[in-house]
């Protein structure tokens, strides 16, 4: 399956995708995991993009595309795949139908959750000891939440308009969410 995992900072999207992917066997793509490898070895692009994450504003579309056309062109990656974090933009959105040519997307799956439940979480998060995230500080935070209904809302909106947006509850515990999730792919599946 070619599943999109959207939601707001904090809604828990990289738990979730890490256990869909291992249930399905298919490649968790992440591609804030992919910006912060990129900074953990220095390399050019993790120079270009590590003030833009600490402001918690977004990296180029162009530069973000480019990395998931190079990870989506790996083998492992042909019989599905599961894509967190991207798109975050109406042009992503573009940009993903070129790289994907014929291949289509079989859901989208868009976890709800309240902006205060969000903020708790990545507060606590932020604060626990050994985070490695320098983004959840609460100046942050704020701006991906402003980030995330300016731009990437009306990426779900595009979803839905093609008939492929699931949203679903993410409130709850890890093991709630990801029993919502799964119904939601057996759905699509059926
Ligand atoms: P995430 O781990 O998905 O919350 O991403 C952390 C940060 O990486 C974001 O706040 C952005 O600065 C950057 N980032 C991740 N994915 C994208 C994307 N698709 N487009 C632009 N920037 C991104």
């Amino acid at each position: 399956m070619n599943l999109l995992l959207l939601g707001p900072p904090g809604a828990g999207k990289g738990t979730q995708a890490k256990q869909i992917c291992s249930a399905l066997g298919i490649p968790h793509i992440g591609t804030g995991d992919m910006l912060r490898a990129a900074i953990a070895s220095d390399s050019p692009l993790g120079h270009q993009v590590t003030s833009i994450i600490e402001r918690g504003h977004l990296v180029p579309d162009e530069t973000i595309a480019r990395l998931v056309e190079a990870r989506l062109s790996e083998p492992d990656a042909r019989e599905g795949f599961l894509l967190d974090g991207f798109p975050r933009t109406l042009g992503q959105v573009a940009l993903l139908d070129g790289i994907l040519g014929t291949k289509r997307i079989d859901a989208v799956l868009m976890l709800v959750i309240p902006e205060s439940v969000a903020i708790e979480r990545l507060v606590g998060r932020g604060a626990e000891v050994g985070s490695t995230r320098m983004d959840d500080k609460i100046e942050t935070i704020r701006e991906r939440m402003r980030v995330y209904e300016a731009e990437t809302k009306p990426v779900a909106d595009a979803y839905e308009e093609r008939g492929i947006l699931a949203k679903i509850d993410g409130t709850g515990t890890i093991s709630d969410v990801f029993a919502r999730l799964q119904a939601s792919i057996g759905r699509v599946r059926s």
